[in-house]
């Protein structure tokens, strides 16, 4: 996940663990005090445990950022807390992965955002996923046409987001809607498919998911599909949102969520426009396991084994050499003899064993033994980081 984000020019950055609550009940409202771990500290403070991580680094932005170059792209990558009733793929402490790109509102930070989203999935190796891309202007907009006053359109987003229809269905009617466009509502957010679902909802949101489309294509993103159901609940989003959906998750199905969102006003900054996503990093381990993938563990290229008491300095001699060329090597640390020694390397997989022996040491060789052949034989010493360098020792 680094590896991918800083491919992508982002660059990490870290937030604290705990918070002033007010941080997050700014950001999406004070029914999220209920989902957190808050707690009034010593000093009669608001704390909370951080459910999410978009809200501290655009508070950081705010406070120390507001003149770095534009856009600014960070990432970060730490744990979450929230009070939720544990279960399978929703724990009360996860990590969270996610990038935000701050200052820019067009389509192609948009996509950059959802391209870096989409190569850390496919990265992961996660098999049977969909991008599902929508843009919460055309709702929005379908919205105050049909005369539906600012302050109700969010509680209707709210549960049109999480498909409740017949609870959202009283609230449109109350708002004035006629039953006509009510159908039509509902209607669009069951709209899905390839870009050419799009031809019927002409205006600037179209247009502009349209192209988000065109660059998503050119970077080669794979398994995209627009959704017009995808909402996202909260007020701060404001354009482009989508999610990442694990076919064989069951209920807790969503790795990765995210959109265009404008939150800097309400840290006291000026408005700015930035996109991010945050991905489940347990979540995504979770499928993973399911799927059958085993996470490659870097294996130990060389055991490092003195075979008397006076070897033992120059076994870390030669460990350390290795160490210093990149080259994973372990050494005994537990005295054990030859025989002991060997069954223990063969248990943690060595490639090969470095026996550090007085005879050989006379002609300055050790033994080397590959551990999957039995094949011994002897390496001068000075030779022997390049010989383990020959080997491909330093892979993983
Ligand atoms: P959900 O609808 O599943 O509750 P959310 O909308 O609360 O998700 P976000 O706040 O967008 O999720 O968080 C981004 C990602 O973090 C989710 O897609 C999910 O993978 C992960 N996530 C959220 N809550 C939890 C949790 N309690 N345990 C594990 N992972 C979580
Ligand atoms: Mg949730």
């Amino acid at each position: 996940m680094r590896l991918q984000a800083s491919t992508f020019g982002f660059r990490e950055i870290s937030t604290p663990i705990f918070e002033h609550a007010e941080l997050f009940t700014i950001k999406s409202g004070p029914s999220i005090l209920e989902e957190m771990y808050a707690f009034t500290d010593k000093g009669g403070r608001d704390i909370t445990l951080r459910p999410e991580i978009t809200a501290p680094v655009i508070r950081f932005f705010v406070n120390e950022l507001t003149d770095a170059p534009r856009p600014l792209k960070v990432f970060y990558i730490g744990p979450c807390f929230r009070y939720e009733r544990p279960q399978s793929g929703r724990f009360r402490e996860f990590f969270q992965f996610g990038a935000e790109l701050i200052g820019a509102q067009n389509p192609e930070s948009d996509a950059e955002v959802i391209a870096l989203a989409a190569s850390i999935v496919e990265k992961a190796g996660l098999k049977d996923y969909r991008i599902r891309v929508g843009h919460i202007g055309i709702l929005r907009k379908k919205l105050r046409d049909a005369g539906v006053s600012p302050e109700m359109i969010p509680s209707i987003l709210q549960k049109l987001d999480k498909k409740l229809y017949d609870d959202a269905r009283p609230i449109m009617e109350q708002a004035g809607m006629s039953d006509g466009s009510i159908d039509e509502v509902i209607g669009i957010t069951k709209v899905t498919g390839t870009v050419s679902v799009l031809e019927d909802f002409e205006g600037e949101s179209r247009d502009y998911l349209q192209d988000v489309a065109k660059i998503l294509d050119a970077s080669h993103v794979k398994n995209l599909r627009i959704d017009l159901g995808v909402i996202r609940g909260l007020d701060y989003y404001t354009g482009v949102v989508f999610e990442v959906d694990v076919l064989n998750l069951g209920a807790e199905k969503q790795v990765c969520g995210g959109g265009s969102y404008s939150l800097s006003e309400l840290f006291g900054g000026e408005r700015v426009f930035s996109t991010g996503f945050a991905i489940g990093f347990d979540r995504t381990l979770l499928v993973l396991e399911e799927e059958g993938f085993k996470a490659p563990r870097r294996a130990i290229e060389a055991y490092v084994i003195p075979v008397s008491e006076r070897m033992r300095e120059k076994a870390f001699e030669i460990a350390s050499a290795l160490r210093a060329r990149g080259i994973a090597a372990d050494v005994d640390l537990m005295r054990r003899n030859l025989a002991k020694n060997l069954k223990y390397a063969n248990s943690i997989k060595a490639r090969r064993a470095v026996i550090v022996g007085e005879k050989e040491l006379e002609t300055r060789c050790v033994i080397v033994r590959d551990m999957e052949t039995g094949d011994q034989r002897a390496v001068k010493i000075d030779d022997l980081v390049e010989f383990f360098v020959k080997c491909g020792g330093n892979g993983v």
